[in-house]
Order: structure tokens, then C-alpha cells, then sequence
């Protein structure tokens, strides 16, 4: 199964994504993640990057384009969860290609709708755990006590790119580069479309709803 994840940042969909992955058994590959390993490592890539991903504006199509291809060949045969890529119509275009490349098949193209004015209090008292990666609410002015809900790590942060200034852009950047990609999917097959206003178990459980549903029919 192949399910990729849509939606503008702070919907859930690194969430949701982690318990999609356990819940299929099947790795969940983020393009976020990825480049910001690269910025802390300090690559050559992760110095080319580090300032796009901090203003809060899209890597270059080629760029990830190049690095998700080569995850997918590499492995993934069994199947994937993508959060974060495609992100724009190229990016969507150019990953049609490569799927029908790979001989997995059941493609689910899942959209977590949000209002945007919620999403701005989310996303700016968003808490990242260095460890594990999973994101909670929080009282960001205290990051540095908190425990990670999921795996008790003390090693707590927000995100550079949660930032006000850069929360503002990136969801203009959404806006206007990853919405026109939206029209592309919705009127396949492999569509769905769940409220994100909910809670995470209610979101996840109609995913998986609605997966199953298509699966049926
Ligand atoms: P995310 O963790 O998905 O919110 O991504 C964090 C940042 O990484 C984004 O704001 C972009 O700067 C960059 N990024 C992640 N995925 C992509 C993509 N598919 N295309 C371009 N830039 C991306």
C-alpha cells in the first residue's frame, strides 16, 4: 500500500503518519525530516538549504525530487506513507511516474482539511522531540522541561521553522504552490479527504475508514 499524505503544515500529517505506519506496518518517509537532517548534520546540501527551510519557503523541486526517488528505489518495496511530498504540481506529477515504476500497488492519496486561522496557535505551540520526532502541544516557553509523551525524552525543541515570521510564509507558500496540486488528485480514484479539526484518534480512525471502504468497493 502506498498512501500519501496531504495537507498544509500543522494539520497532522507527521502524526497521523507515524500511526499510519504502525498501524500498515510500512515505513513513512518525510521529505521535512530528510532535509532537516541534512541541515543538522551540516552537509553541502544542508548549507544550501538551511535558510530556505528557515523562512519557511519550498526546497527546489529537483532537489527533493532527486531524494525521494532514490529512497523509493532503494526500498520501500513493500510500501510507503509519504508527509510531505509531493508539494507542488511537479512534484505530483513527476511522482506518478515513479509509482508506476515500483511494483507496489493501492495508492491512497489522503487530504487533511484545516482552517488555516487554527492552524496558526498549532503550529506556533508545536513541541518537536529530538528523538523520536513526534510533535505535541505545549507551552513552548518551557520546551526545555518537557518530556516527549511518546518515548519520555527530555530532548525537547520548537522547530525554527514554527516560528511566527515563518509560519505566516509557509502557509502562503501552501497557499499558492501546493493548493493548484490539490485539483490534481481530486477527482481520482485513490481521493480522500478527512476534517482535521478532530482529534488524532478520530482523524486516524476515518482514514482508515475510508481506506477500507475503497478497499471494498
Ligand atoms: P515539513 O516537515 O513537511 O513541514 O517540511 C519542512 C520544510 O522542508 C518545508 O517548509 C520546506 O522548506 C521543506 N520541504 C519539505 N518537503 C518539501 C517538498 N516536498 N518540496 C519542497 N520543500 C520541502
Amino acid at each position: 500500500m502506498r498512501l500519501i499524505l496531504l495537507g498544509a503544515p500543522g494539520v497532522g500529517k507527521g502524526t497521523q503518519g507515524m500511526k499510519l505506519a504502525e498501524f500498515y506496518s510500512i515505513p513513512k518517509l518525510s521529505t521535512g525530516e530528510i532535509l532537516r537532517n541534512e541541515v543538522n548534520s551540516k552537509t553541502e546540501l544542508g548549507l544550501h538549504i538551511a535558510e530556505i527551510l528557515k523562512k519557511g519557503m519550498l526546497v527546489s523541486d529537483g532537489i527533493v525530487e532527486k531524494i525521494v526517488a532514490e529512497k523509493l528505489s532503494n526500498s520501500y518495496g513493500n510500501g510507503f506513507i509519504l508527509d510531505g511530498f509531493p508539494r507542488t504540481l511537479h512534484q505530483a506529477v513527476y511522482l506518478s511516474e515513479i509509482l508506476q515504476e515500483l511494483p507496489v500497488d493501492g495508492t491512497f492519496v489522503i487530504n487533511i482539511e484545516m482552517n488555516f486561522e487554527k492552524l496558526i496557535p498549532r503550529l506556533s505551540n508545536r513541541v518537536t522531540c529530538a528523538d523520536c520526532v513526534y510533535t505535541f502541544n505545549g507551552d513552548i516557553t518551557d520546551v526545555k522541561l518537557m518530556t516527549c509523551p511518546k518515548c519520555g525524552s527530555k530532548n525537547c525543541y520548537q522547530r525554527d521553522d514554527d516560528k511566527k515570521e515563518s509560519i505566516i510564509k509557509r502557509l502562503a507558500v501552501y497557499d499558492e504552490l501546493t493548493k493548484p496540486m490539490i485539483d490534481y488528485y481530486r477527482n481520482q480514484r485513490c481521493w480522500i479527504e478527512v476534517d482535521g479539526d478532530n482529534t488524532i484518534d478520530f482523524v486516524f480512525n476515518s482514514i482508515i475508514a475510508s481506506i477500507k471502504q475503497k478497499i471494498v468497493v
